[in-house]
């Protein structure tokens, strides 16, 4: 989901002078004299009905692309498309109806994604972008993603006619295989440069030995602006996994905070946890396809003679699977978003065993709202399980007031 950028030069003005606000707001927040815990901050109005806001387009969204594989159930419009196309072969025909479908699904999309912009320019107080602008800029960057479903679904079709008894077996597979290829060469497709030699840079260097990374395994991620990327994040599976910090964050921070960061960043890469995404994600693909397949065969021996297919081997029934599949999608976004946290948590605790700081850990988190003008630190239990791969930061901040490292507290 794209986040409102503007290409304007009021907007690019103000977003300057926001990024100067943000510095002097850490700068103060950071020589502050800690005394007692870091409070929660409270969020502004704005940030809280942004939040509102966004929680209803994303779930009233997420409802339409299960409503439109219904109406072409229901109205029969895969099976018309699908009797009037079928002599140019029903790969064709498939593509055709998922076309269509995915079309259409980025279409209904809009309405409410406009609003979503719209309350975001205001609470960034930037004029929003002109409709016209707006909806070819949309058309676009929807395209790539329009194109790739059509063709990964037509992939699918395939294994399912190859192998109508195991195609989700073979699907997960080509999905596993094919999200490792993709977390290996992460650190190919995303830019960087090496490590530098500046105190910040070799403080990060010389904290790195102390947990066994070598400094070939750290690179700075050059962003503009700079808060268009992650503070940091690892990249990579394995042998090429590597830490990628913000440079224009790492110039600008507290020097405790970055080593805040990288301490929490360190834990995904000792324990390598996107090897362990990776292999829970494939436990996932398994799960997901074995369950749409179920679910589509218990659909078909009951409805096969309303629906006008008897078999998910059949171009019209494209439409089933994609609901199917939707459905599956959205009960399995709570777990894995509630394991994503945990990993997270996690990372937290690691950091702060090696740091020992947690009123810094504290402090920066505090300021991602301070400084924020639509972030919430307590957002509602549908965001935590429907869209959030983080812990709240509120209960980052709880835990860090209350974390006592384990050797002080034996
Ligand atoms: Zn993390």
């Amino acid at each position: 989901m794209r986040l409102f950028t503007s290409n304007s030069a009021s907007g690019h003005v103000l977003r300057r002078a926001r990024i100067a606000f943000t510095a002097v707001l850490i700068v103060l927040s950071a020589v502050s004299v800690f005394a007692g815990p870091v409070p929660i901050p409270v969020p502004t109005k704005q940030a809280v009905e942004y939040h509102t806001v966004s929680n209803i387009v994303w779930g009233v969204n997420q409802i339409l692309a299960l409503l439109l594989p219904m109406v072409f159930l229901i109205s029969g419009l895969g099976t018309r498309i699908s009797f009037k196309t079928l002599r140019y072969g029903k790969y064709l025909t498939f593509a055709l109806i998922a076309a269509t479908l995915f079309v259409l699904n980025a279409l209904i999309r809009l309405p409410l994604e406009r609003i979503r912009t719209n309350k975001l320019s205001q609470t960034r107080s930037v004029a929003a972008e002109p409709l016209l602008q707006w909806i070819p800029g949309q058309v676009l960057e929807s395209l790539p993603s329009v194109v790739l479903a059509t063709v990964a679904a037509v992939l699918v079709f395939w294994l399912i006619n190859r192998s109508p008894k195991r195609w989700w077996l073979w699907t997960a597979i080509g999905f596993s295989a094919l999200s490792l290829v993709v977390l290996v060469g992460e650190p190919l497709f995303t830019g960087h440069k090496p490590i530098g030699r500046t105190p910040i840079e070799s403080r990060v260097v010389e904290f790195a030995g102390r947990v066994g990374i070598p400094k070939d395994s750290i690179a700075l991620e050059t962003c503009e602006p700079v808060d268009s990327c992650v503070d940091a994040h690892v990249v990579g599976l394995g042998p090429t996994r590597l830490i990628l910090l913000n440079e224009g964050l790492l110039r600008s921070r507290p020097e405790s905070w970055t080593l805040q960061t990288f301490a929490h960043e360190s834990k995904h890469f000792v324990m390598d946890d996107n090897l362990t995404g990776w292999v829970v994600l494939t436990f996932i693909f398994l799960v997901f396809f074995l369950a749409a397949d179920l679910v589509c065969r218990v659909a078909l021996r009951r409805f096969s003679v309303r629906l006008g297919f008897d078999s998910i081997a059949q171009a019209a029934a494209m439409p089933l699977l994609v609901l199917v599949l939707s459905i599956v999608y959205l009960i399995a976004l709570p777990p894995i978003n509630l394991f994503r946290q945990h990993v997270e948590f996690e990372a937290d605790r690691y950091g702060l065993e090696l740091t020992g700081n947690g009123e810094v850990l504290g402090e920066m988190v505090s300021s991602w709202t301070t400084t924020s003008t639509f972030r919430v630190p307590e957002p509602s239990p549908f965001f935590m399980l429907f869209r959030s791969s983080h812990p709240s930061d509120a209960s980052r901040i709880a835990f860090a007031n209350e974390f006592r490292p384990k050797r002080a507290a034996e």
